[in-house]
């Protein structure tokens, strides 16, 4: 009773908002948008590239790989992602990340919980870790975004997180303006798997907040499965785009 008083009291103190227009709504799709918002928002589907998760441009057709995963295949089996990393989505997750929001990362948590609509089979993984950041870098930002998303989507499906074992050694330079052997080089042993036993036989979901260019989740992917993990999924909220 008391609770929800209080719930009422403070909806009308402060008003439910959308955090892209700031117009007040009843009703915020994942605590986030608004109706006409949330109509902007490009989410991710089929046909797609099975292994990185890249859709087509075309809304026609069926599933097929892309030319990056025929020449060169990925260490993780599958990535997926919700939706297009563009416009409110992108604000957003830079509000979360650089000017950290209370209340962006449930929203963004709940976001990345439509995970099985993206098309990842959520039962398929005993292990959830959140790509980690640097100690200097965490201790610049004071959290680690895509554990705050790992931790949201762990907690809903009952599966185990792990944010302690796959570490991030070495500080490297933004990897957006390199070319793709470039990038891979960039971040060779970036990565290290400090209790092996932990990950071993354990088919692991690799979070974070957005797939770039996937270098830095390949060789996380990579580190794990060298470290004895069964198989790596790949599941981040946003995904940059492009012509595939
Ligand atoms: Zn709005
Ligand atoms: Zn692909």
């Amino acid at each position: 009773m008391l609770k929800e008083a209080l719930r009422d009291l403070s909806d009308v103190l402060f008003p439910p908002r959308c955090r892209s227009c700031r117009i007040v709504a009843e009703e915020l799709t994942n605590d986030l948008f608004c109706g006409t918002c949330e109509e902007k928002i490009h989410y991710l589907r089929a046909p797609l590239c099975p292994a990185c998760g890249i859709p087509f441009a075309a809304y026609e057709g069926t599933d097929h790989l892309c030319g990056d995963c025929l020449t060169s295949p990925q260490p993780f089996t599958v990535a997926r992602s919700i939706a297009a990393c563009e416009g409110i989505l992108l604000e957003a997750i830079h509000a979360f990340k650089y000017h950290y929001k209370t209340g962006l990362g449930a929203g963004l948590g709940k976001m990345l919980t439509r995970a099985s609509q993206a098309g990842m089979d959520m039962q398929g993984y005993s292990l959830i870790m959140p790509v980690p950041l640097h100690v200097r870098r965490l201790r610049e930002r004071g959290f680690n975004q895509s554990l705050v998303l790992a931790k949201l989507l762990a907690a809903r499906h009952a599966i185990p997180l792990d944010f302690i074992n796959l570490r991030r050694e070495r500080d490297t330079p933004p990897q957006t303006m390199l070319g793709r052997k470039e990038r891979q080089a960039n971040i060779k042993g970036a990565f290290s798997v400090a209790d092996k036993e932990k990950v071993r036989k354990q088919r692991v979901l690799l979070i974070d907040d957005v797939y770039t260019t996937g270098s830095t989740l390949a060789e996380c992917a990579r580190v794990l499965l060298k470290s004895g993990a069964a198989q790596v999924g790949v599941l981040t909220l946003a995904r940059a785009l492009k012509e595939a």
